[in-house]
């Protein structure tokens, strides 16, 4: 295998918005991302809809005030 043909491969450490940090191999050094494998709800299983903007609760509060009518 002949060497300097590919780019330096280093230790990558990635900050999630959530806060979390990890670590993964890439050619740079370090990178954020919006969503990792710790918050997504796919990996998570806690909820299945991300709710933006508070739109359900929204939601379930029209539908209390609605049953209290
Ligand atoms: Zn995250």
């Amino acid at each position: 295998m002949k060497a300097n043909i590919h780019p330096e491969y280093k230790t990558c450490t990635v900050k999630c918005a959530c806060g979390n940090t990890f670590e993964t191999g890439s050619v740079r050094e370090s990178m954020s991302v919006d969503i990792c494998s710790n918050c997504h709800p796919f990996y998570t299983g806690r909820q299945k809809l991300v709710d933006t903007g508070g739109r359900v609760d929204k939601f379930k509060r029209r539908m209390g005030q609605v049953k209290e009518d």
